[in-house]
């Protein structure tokens, strides 16, 4: 809770459709192109070309709606939505009218414990998705002088994602955000490119007293296109609507932009000064119509879902729902850890490395695990010598792992050739315990005299002696039945 406050979160997300072609004509969807390069009479918007729906788009807008578990209206209208910007050549954008193709929905996300009270998952209902259009791109920066228009992006299609204003905290929100592009990559609908734009979001947030049923005005911030910015952004804005309600001045409703430089929201327009889009139907596209058979194909074509998959993790490997969604942080490193865990057998020790030296090396290099240097064939052949007890967890990973980094040839090979299996011999162990016990003649009385917890300290000393290459659990059994003798 802030300062007495509670949030009230409702995001907008706009999700670029990985469509061959546009929205509404035959140009390729594709970004980096030479300027104006993928551009024709209809999205160019000349007089007299008409614009012919994408089934493509209408087919992944399916995809989503039945993923999220929403409603497919049967029969959905285009609108034209008119404002004036150099980057919208038709001086409109199409998009959905008061009926979209995707109604409700919903997503569950991990709540956040310090606004809920309690710990477990929140379901986030969704209001609706609807197609539109993109708009070209400005180039205000080019040589400092004149401003540019690339309307490669012009007509490419945008599925917008409108959620309840059901989230309490900008860490759910970014939560959120964040299963949601899970989702839509997942689902193959979208490349998932934050940073170019293909997912970016609106921010719309109020605060009211803890406990009052009512919202608050709520101020909408623009184009996030990072799940820091996101999070950022709106930490920004409820510290400055709750200074404002606590100086006794009303928060206006207002459109506002994130300034990542200075880490602050500024007003863009009020609602005073509100755009009038003058929405009415296109009348150069017929309604949009959806029959169960398109609904049944889409609903077959669908693959397992990241909420799927991560339940499945929990239950097969015994894993907690924050190490799952972790690791189902990319579908390149959920696949990596998936077949890690199957090539080495243990999914739960697979997920320890994932999360511990695969991550920290990804980290310390600043790399993804596209770039990771191991395969995962090669780091499950380390994991089966550790699950087979022929290598002590230790050794793997200080000098096996670093040493596999480095090129120095296959696990098996690096063990036997720096001579570091683990010692699983009963008779050198009991050696070593003879040695340690005779060595510590204080902490084995003590630990006689009923003084349990110094065991890990004997243990400590053994596996030092081992020089880290004993096998713990033959220790910890060889140390018990050592020590119960007078
Ligand atoms: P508009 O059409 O003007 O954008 P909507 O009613 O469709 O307005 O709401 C847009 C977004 O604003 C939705 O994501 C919704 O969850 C969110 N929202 C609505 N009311 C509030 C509020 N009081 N505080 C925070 N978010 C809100
Ligand atoms: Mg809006
Ligand atoms: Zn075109």
């Amino acid at each position: 809770m802030h300062r007495g406050f509670e949030a009230v979160i409702g995001l907008e997300v706009h999700v670029q459709l990985r469509t061959r072609s546009k929205m509404f004509c035959a140009c390729r969807n594709t970004s980096g192109a030479a300027p104006n390069s993928h551009t024709c009479p209809v999205c160019l918007g000349l007089p007299g070309a008409l614009p012919t729906l994408n089934a493509e788009a209408v087919r992944m807008a399916l995809t989503l709606g039945l993923a999220v578990e929403g409603r497919i209206q049967p029969q959905s209208t285009f609108y034209r939505k008119q404002y004036f910007y150099p980057d919208l050549p038709k001086g409109y954008q199409i998009t959905q009218g008061p009926v979209a193709i995707v109604d409700g929905g919903h997503m569950d996300i991990p709540g956040d414990p310090r606004v809920r009270g309690v710990q477990g998952p929140v379901r986030i209902r969704l209001e609706r998705a609807h197609l539109e259009e993109d708009a070209g791109k400005s180039h205000h920066d080019m040589d400092g002088r004149t401003s540019h228009v690339d309307l490669n992006r012009a007509g490419v299609p945008l599925l917008e994602i409108v959620g309840a204003p059901d989230l309490r905290s900008p860490q759910e929100a970014s939560d959120y955000l964040k299963a949601l592009h899970r989702l839509v990559v997942a689902l193959g609908i979208c490349d998932g490119n934050m940073e170019e734009g293909s997912f970016r979001c609106d921010a719309n947030v109020s605060i009211r007293r803890a406990g009052d049923e009512a919202f608050g005005a709520r101020v909408e911030v623009k184009n996030l296109n990072s799940f820091r910015f996101v999070r950022q952004a709106l930490d920004h804005e409820i510290d400055r609507q709750a200074g404002l309600i606590e100086g006794g001045e009303p928060v206006r409703m207002e459109t506002r932009g994130w300034d990542a430089t200075v880490g602050e929201t500024r007003s863009q327009r009020t609602k005073e000064a509100a755009m009038d889009y003058r929405y009415f139907p296109e009348p150069d596209l017929p309604p949009l119509t959806v029959d169960p058979a398109e609904i049944e194909a889409a609903r077959a074509a669908l693959p397992e879902l990241p909420d799927q998959r991560i339940h499945r993790w929990c239950e097969a490997y015994g894993l907690g729902m924050d190490e799952a969604q972790t690791l189902a942080q990319s579908p390149a490193f959920a696949a990596y850890f998936e077949a890690l865990a199957q090539l080495s057998g243990s999914g739960r020790s697979a997920a320890a490395w994932m999360l511990g030296e695969v991550s920290r090396t990804l980290n310390d290099r600043g790399i993804g695990i596209e770039a990771f240097p191991l395969t995962p064939e090669a780091l499950a052949e380390l994991l089966r010598l550790v699950e087979a007890r022929t290598l002590a967890l230790g050794t793997a990973k200080d000098q096996i792992f670093p040493a596999l980094l480095a090129g120095e040839g296959p696990a098996e090979a690096i063990v036997a050739r720096k001579g570091l299996a683990q010692v699983s011999d009963r008779g050198a162990i009991d050696a070593l315990i003879t040695q340690v016990l005779a060595a510590n003649p204080g902490p084995v009385a003590q630990i006689r005299g009923g003084k349990e917890s110094l065991k890990g300290f004997l243990v400590g000393q053994i596996l030092k002696a081992g020089q880290g290459r004993l096998d713990a659990r033959l220790v910890n059994e060889a140390l018990a039945e050592a020590l119960a003798k007078p």
